[in-house]
């Protein structure tokens, strides 16, 4: 139940808002690190850390600063003219992954949109792949965005329902399963897509090795690996980039949310040099991307990742969490599996998972259900061990207090 101070919020909201979400009854006024304060005063741990965007933890100050000071110079320039933060961003960000080439974007679902442009045009121009015949291998389950081209390569209905015609050349395995990816490559693919953890579909995570595994056989192929790490990336499972965790190097990745630590829409494509030589003058681009602004609170939000060594803190502090969450089994039959890697953890229990996201908003933390029935708990990586043990000890009252508590 909404309260009188929230009420009026949520009524404007219903009355005037298209309703594509349903978000918890809350109405955030103030966040800070790890914690959000709502209108009636009241805080709550923040573990979506909006669906990882926040990984540097809400307004974290050195990226302030970093965008105060922008902001008093230069905002937008459009790619029609030069700027002097796009170079550094550059640099930098192809430091960071090894990858030579980067082409900003804003929100993730573009990135994903440009990497599967790049993928097309490399197939026809080096793999003699027909005109408009070019396929791209994904995964089952996926999650890339919204667009229509994105939705047209997911299998979730809830997202396609009657929002067709779809684009074609995708074509659909099943997630995790090498054998089915290497009867799928053909002489039409030009790449395959994937996340390297299925975090929207439930925090999937594929069993160790697959995506080595994937890369020899995009590699055999000649077929480009293409991994969607705009959720997985940037420090949340525990290193900077999730595949770094089996040793290997996509031909293009793509990031987003985190990029930006909040603060506003920063995505990427980073590449190989043949890969990104093939965009000329025209061929692509974005009124924003790549802005003065954006760039300046990108190269801080990276920073922020390395200086405070945030990927080593999720190494550090997701094990034990998760054999902690895991032991919440101990106390309620709804919990059928607990998932996880760094600081990306899923839940999977027995029913749905709404009403618990909803207890656990009444306790003090957020976290939010996805798939029905699994619940995500992903707090900012700056997180300490005390809010993390505040945090566990909420999770044991909520699922104590269930009806499936073991010891009822
Ligand atoms: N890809 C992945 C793996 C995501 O998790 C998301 C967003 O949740 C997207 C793409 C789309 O990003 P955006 O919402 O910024 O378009």
């Amino acid at each position: 139940m909404a309260s009188p101070l929230a009420k009026p919020f949520i009524d404007l909201e219903t009355r005037y808002g298209a309703h594509n979400y349903q978000p918890l009854d809350l109405v955030i006024v103030h966040a800070e690190g790890c914690w959000v304060t709502d209108i009636d005063g009241k805080r709550y741990l923040d573990g979506l850390s909006g669906y990882s965007a926040l990984n540097q933890g809400h307004r974290h100050p050195a990226i302030m600063k970093a965008l105060l000071h922008q902001v008093e110079r230069v905002t937008l320039t459009s790619r029609a003219f030069r700027n002097c933060e796009l170079p550094y961003f550059e640099q930098e960000l192809s430091e960071l992954t090894g990858l030579p080439r980067v082409l900003p974007m804003n929100t993730g679902a573009e990135a994903v949109e440009t990497a599967i442009k790049a993928a097309r045009r490399w197939g026809y121009r080096n793999r003699s792949i027909p005109e408009d015949g070019a396929e791209i291998i994904v995964c089952a389950n996926n999650f890339h965005g919204r667009t229509t081209t994105l939705i047209s390569a997911s299998t979730e209905p809830a997202y396609r329902s009657d929002f067709g015609p779809f684009t074609p050349g995708f074509i659909i395995v099943p997630f995790g399963q090498i054998k089915a990816l290497a009867e799928a490559i053909g002489p039409r693919t030009c790449a395959v897509l994937m996340e390297p953890i299925q975090a929207e579909a439930g925090v999937l995570i594929p069993p160790t090795g697959y995506l080595k595994e994937v890369s020899a056989l995009c590699k055999r192929h000649n077929v480009l690996l293409m991994l969607d790490e705009i959720q997985t990336g940037l420090g949340r499972t525990g290193k900077m980039m999730c595949y770094q965790h089996e040793g290997i190097l996509p031909d293009v990745l793509i990031l987003g949310k985190a990029l930006s630590g909040g603060y506003y829409p920063v995505s990427a494509m980073v590449a190989r040099q043949d890969v990104m030589a093939l965009f000329e003058p025209g061929s692509h681009g974005s009124t924003y991307g790549g802005n003065p602004l954006a760039c300046a609170i990108a190269r801080a939000a990276l920073r922020v990742l390395t200086q405070e060594q945030l990927p080593e803190r999720a190494a550090a502090l997701g094990p034990p969490f998760l054999q902690r969450l895991r032991s919440l089994r101990n106390v309620s039959s709804l919990v059928r599996q607990v998932r996880g890697m760094g600081l990306l953890f899923g839940l999977e229990l027995t029913k749905p998972a709404r009403p618990i996201a909803e207890e656990l908003s009444r306790v003090g933390v957020l976290c939010k259900e996805t798939h029905d029935n699994v619940l995500r708990f992903a707090p900012p990586l700056i997180i300490n061990q005390q809010d993390l043990d505040w945090a566990y000890a909420r999770f044991e009252e909520v699922f104590t207090a269930q009806p499936h508590n073991v010891a009822a």
